[in-house]
């Protein structure tokens, strides 16, 4: 039944895949768009994106770029290219519409498929990752995907001792992580934070074994703690406070990134009544009536409206904000990040919106742009993704408006392509 359903889709990729790698030794060529290549240079007006099997070959003008006689060539003058969008920080696998607790190898593709959709090509999930991610981590891709590409950070590692804390990261790299991630944060003072005796044992023990650690804080304090302890990422704004001299001078010598995830502010609060964005098409794209139902309800609104951390996280957001154009200025590299793909956190969505609240933060569409490629790759050792360079996979947004003149820009997606193989619009 299934095999005669697919047979005439099979048979018809079958003959037009041969035929175009036959004719164009898989070669495909770009041309007219202005590229931004996500490094932060200028952007190359008239430009050619050369790729070859799914990966970038060459970028450069008409006039640099040889394009090979037998490439498939896509006209996109008019258009602007940029890299595909590098989520720094974000859940995979877990989420279905608003709930949580569907964590299956069908789930995280279906959520990377999603990520996808809106232009998102990579995301790094940092926390609450289980075998069946495995396999479909992104160091295992091997060709073009519909979704986007993975990497992972186990279990988020906690632990009332260092060797109840070791125990989990042992676990994690039996297990095969990119990653290792904690959460040093009382929640508003709800709950016991974990102490620096084992936090600090723990960001040793994860270097000893060759990997980078994302910290989850809230505090101005425990930031400046942690990067004294040795962290490879503050995965959240700093909230409580302005950052000061002292912090600033310390993030800035150990070159820490800093990854804000305003959006994940925002949702603590917005369903406090009908979140605007509901109406928005963009939003509705893949997003339906249904599903946000229950944000809907007016008792839950009014729950949210009243909850004591809701109107803190809301309190503080400005403060996150302000922290986010004071460290950019002082020259801080910033990554970019949602901490997405937790319920009613919508992937895809959510990091349009993050990069909306960044620009209203005070940084550059180019700032964001190259947060969420070269930044995000670089910083984070993300292999073969980042900027449109040769040799990385050629993951990139084909866009019908310049995101330098307005970020919301960047919603407007002709194509998104990842390893070269255009994106389906529909799951
Ligand atoms: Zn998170």
């Amino acid at each position: 039944m299934h095999l005669l359903r697919f047979l005439p889709l099979f048979f018809l990729c079958t003959l037009a895949c041969k035929s175009q790698q036959r004719s164009a030794d898989g070669y495909q060529a770009f041309t007219g768009a202005t590229i931004i290549d996500g490094s932060g240079g200028t952007p190359i007006p008239d430009g050619v994106l050369l790729l070859q099997n799914g990966k970038v070959v060459a970028v450069g003008t008409q006039q640099n770029v040889t394009i090979p006689t037998h490439a498939i060539r896509h006209d996109v003058t008019g258009k602007t290219i940029i890299p595909g969008i590098i989520n720094a920080h974000g859940h995979v696998g877990d989420v279905q519409g608003i709930e949580g607790g569907h964590y299956s190898a069908q789930t995280i593709k279906d959520n990377l498929a999603l990520y996808a959709r809106y232009g998102i090509t990579t995301v790094v999930s940092l926390g609450g990752d289980r075998e069946a991610a495995v396999p479909l981590r992104a160091v295992n891709d091997t060709t073009a995907t519909q979704r986007a590409r993975m990497f992972i950070a186990g279990e988020v590692i906690t632990g009332n001792t260092p060797a109840e804390a070791l125990e989990v990261i042992d676990k994690n790299h039996a297990m095969g992580v990119d990653f290792m991630k904690i959460r040093v944060d009382d929640n508003l003072g709800t709950s016991p934070k974990m102490t620096k005796e084992v936090y600090r044992a723990v960001i040793k023990r994860s270097h000893e074994l060759g990997y980078k650690i994302a910290t989850h804080m809230y505090y101005l304090d425990d930031a400046k703690k942690l990067l004294d302890a040795g962290t490879d990422l503050l995965a959240h704004s700093v909230r409580d406070l302005p950052v000061d001299s002292a912090f600033i001078k310390s993030i800035q010598e150990k070159k820490v990134p800093y990854c804000p995830t305003f959006t994940r502010e925002l949702s603590t609060y917005v369903y406090g009544d009908t979140a605007d964005f509901f109406t928005d098409p963009f939003f509705l794209r893949a997003y339906d009536q249904t599903t946000i139902q229950p944000l809907l309800d007016p008792a839950r609104q009014a729950q949210v409206r009243n909850s004591k951390s809701a109107k803190t996280y809301k309190q503080q957001l400005p403060t996150a904000m302000a922290n986010l154009k004071t460290l950019s200025d002082a020259g801080v590299p910033i990554v970019f990040g949602t901490d997405s793909g937790i319920p009613t956190r919508f992937m895809g969505y959510f990091e349009h919106l993050e990069m909306t609240m960044m620009a209203d933060a005070g940084l550059t569409p180019m700032q964001i742009i190259v947060s969420a490629s070269k930044n995000a790759a670089e910083y984070l050792g993300l292999k073969d993704v980042g900027t449109l360079s040769p040799g990385h996979w050629a993951d990139f947004l084909v866009l019908d408006a310049d995101p330098l003149v307005d970020i919301r820009n960047v919603r407007k997606m002709e194509s998104v392509y990842i390893g070269g193989e255009k994106v389906a619009d529909k799951p």
